[in-house]
């Protein structure tokens, strides 16, 4: 099944009519932001659910008021659009939703201020987005993430995933399966689309919000969870390259990887080499809770076909 839709100009048109000129300011000098949530079909309930949308749209606003882009839409408003772009591709299956702003006028100059842009979404039907999630082997990359003082990790721009590209290229390359990259100042901060956590002597460890990361929403639910569900300590520090040599435990997460374990970094073995209980009790609780299977935490999933959506103006 494929995706049949978009909003674009402020409406559902079908997917092929979603096209911009070439002369889009966003294609020519990266000046867009996106985001990507997902969308989990369960068959028993006859739902499919998004993961924390208010949460992602958060930040694609904040994105975009980066990129002086002042979107016409609340996140209420962007909730509406999501549920009547879903209803009417009406999967019944995983999907991944795609919200995209973007500077979309035809005009040559490299600036932010007084150039117009614009909202869109589409989505489409998805499964895995790293094959090895139940035990990837990374490298540290020789590239560096960009810094904020260049371009700012916290949002996600466009353009600066021409960074993630050169790490993730670099790492398949050389047959890894992801990299972790290095801040300016030498410590660790993500990979190349996704947070990263060590567990180490019963505690977790995670780059700060002022590592050069993405402020994940899937980090902030981990974060949540270790300490809640597994009772353990969460310390938001700047972690070393050999810390991921000594240390038990390691994993990815992001929308799309999910919850992936590391088990070897630099050709050496991350514990014992492979998934450990940390990571593989919160991958049970994790992927229970986003299928909707965990009452619990039910009020961070958005029902879609439960939810009567308001008309778009
Ligand atoms: N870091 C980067 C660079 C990413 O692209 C992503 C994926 N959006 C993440 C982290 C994880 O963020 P989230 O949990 O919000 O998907």
């Amino acid at each position: 099944m494929q995706n049949k839709y978009a909003f674009f100009n402020n409406r559902i048109v079908p997917i092929e009519e979603a096209t911009v000129s070439i002369m889009t300011h966003a294609l020519n000098y990266g000046t867009g932001a996106f985001g990507g949530l997902r969308g989990y079909w369960n068959a028993d309930k006859e739902e499919l659910f998004v993961f924390r949308p208010q949460q992602h749209f958060e930040r694609v606003l904040y994105s975009a008021k980066m990129l002086m882009i002042d979107l016409p839409y609340s996140v209420s408003d962007l909730v509406n659009i999501l549920l009547t772009l879903l209803q009417k591709e009406g999967y019944q299956q995983d999907c991944y939703i795609r919200p995209l702003v973007y500077k979309s006028q035809p005009l040559i100059g490299v600036r932010l201020n007084d150039v117009e842009g614009t909202f869109s979404m589409f989505s489409v039907p998805f499964g895995r987005y790293v094959d090895a999630e139940e035990g990837a082997k990374v490298a540290v990359s020789s590239w560096r993430r960009i810094s904020d003082n260049s371009i700012p990790a916290r949002g996600k721009f466009t353009g600066a995933y021409i960074n993630s590209a050169f790490i993730k290229t670099e790492a398949l390359l050389n047959g890894y399966d992801e990299a972790l990259v290095l801040d300016q100042s030498g410590h660790i901060s993500e990979g190349s689309a996704e947070n990263v956590f060590i567990f180490r002597n019963g505690k977790a460890i995670t780059p700060p919000v002022n590592s050069d990361i993405l402020e994940g929403i899937t980090r902030r639910t981990i974060i949540h969870l270790i300490r809640e569900e597994l009772g353990l300590e969460v310390e938001e520090r700047p972690i070393d390259r050999t810390e991921f040599y000594v240390c038990d435990e390691a994993f990815f997460c992001g929308t799309g990887v999910q919850i992936a374990a590391i088990t070897e970094v630099d050709r050496r073995p991350v514990g014992d080499g492979k998934m450990g209980p940390l990571v593989s009790e919160l991958r049970d609780l994790y992927f229970n809770i986003v299928r909707g299977n965990n009452d619990k935490y039910i009020n961070w999933l958005q029902p879609v076909y439960a939810t009567t959506p308001e008309p778009i103006a």
